[in-house]
């Protein structure tokens, strides 16, 4: 009765752009994903994590990782879920849309990229030479770009809303000492991400990336040795340094911290979430 003596509303803001009243269906079930570089790490527990929330799953990495592919499908498999493994290099345009099509012939329409692929490198900058910056920026800035395109142009195609997920770092936000061509790749990273976001938008398409500090990976173990070399230190001295000092929550990150995150991002939940780069770093406090 009282609404009926008020104004009606108009269905729409009218200041809206057409793109901007979209609304994003409900995915399909089952839903499905790709996970770049997902054959260890970080990678891996997102493919995991998404399996358990019931995707299926494309599990990509480098063909040298083919058995570290295969053990990640396996794993998935175990938790009832369907999962196929796809070994390209993502900093090639045409085998990141391989890949893509590779997934969409053996488990059907995409819901989810997670672009999570990435190499890290610990040097001066004034020692990085242009082969080392070139493929610093070739994988974790064009192979994101790479995943992402071919992803949005396969929802584009289905009429489908979807996700973009991608791998930043902490360092996307303030440069790590050594780490200068990885922090400005992940940099990148963001910016990629929320470009993607605002052209997508009116397909239904969200872009998001996840920031993590230290994560217990191969990836870190790297860089741990690198930075204690340079520092005079033993390997491991410098996690026990950040996680003692420098980390709020008192301990390094595991791959499943960061998974969780990206479940989050990946779920309805984040349906109103885009452009943004989330940090999970237990509460890094740079010095
Ligand atoms: P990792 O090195 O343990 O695993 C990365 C995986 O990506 C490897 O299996 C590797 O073979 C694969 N890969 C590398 N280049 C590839 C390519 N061109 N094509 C396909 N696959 C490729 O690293 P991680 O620690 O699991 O990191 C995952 C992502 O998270 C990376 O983008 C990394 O930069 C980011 N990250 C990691 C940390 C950390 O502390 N470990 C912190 C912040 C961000």
């Amino acid at each position: 009765r009282l609404n009926t003596r008020l104004p009606a509303l108009p269905l729409a803001c009218p200041h809206a752009t057409p793109h901007r009243r979209f609304s994003a269906p409900a995915p399909s079930k089952p839903r499905t994903a790709i996970v770049t570089g997902g054959a260890r790490g970080i990678g891996r527990a997102i493919a995991l994590g998404l399996a358990r929330d019931g995707y299926d799953i494309t599990v990509n990495d480098v063909s040298s990782a083919q058995p570290l592919i295969d053990e990640t499908v396996a794993a998935i498999r175990a938790l009832g879920r369907r999962a196929h493994g796809h070994a390209a290099d993502v900093s090639s345009p045409d085998l990141a849309a391989g890949l893509v099509e590779s997934a969409v012939s053996a488990l059907g329409p995409l819901d989810t990229m997670v672009a999570n692929a990435g190499i890290a490198q610990v040097k001066p900058l004034l020692e990085v030479t242009p082969e080392d910056f070139e493929r610093m920026f070739a994988v974790n800035v064009a192979g994101v770009h790479y995943c992402y395109q071919a992803a949005a142009r396969q929802l584009i195609a289905q009429g489908t809303a979807g996700k973009l997920i991608g791998a930043a770092s902490i360092v996307a936000f303030k440069p790590f000492a050594l780490l200068g061509h990885y922090s400005a790749s992940k940099w990148a990273v963001r910016g990629l991400t929320q470009a993607y976001a605002m052209e997508l938008a009116e397909h239904g398409i969200t872009a998001n990336a996840y920031a993590p500090g230290i994560v217990d990976t191969p990836m870190w173990e790297l860089i741990d040795e690198g930075l204690a070399k340079k520092a005079g230190k033993a390997k491991g001295d410098m996690i026990t340094k950040y996680s003692r000092e420098l980390i709020a929550l008192g301990r390094t990150s595991v791959p499943e911290d960061v998974a969780k995150l990206v479940g989050f991002l990946a779920s309805p939940a984040a349906g109103y979430i885009t452009g943004q780069t989330y940090i999970v770093d237990g509460g890094i406090i740079f010095t």
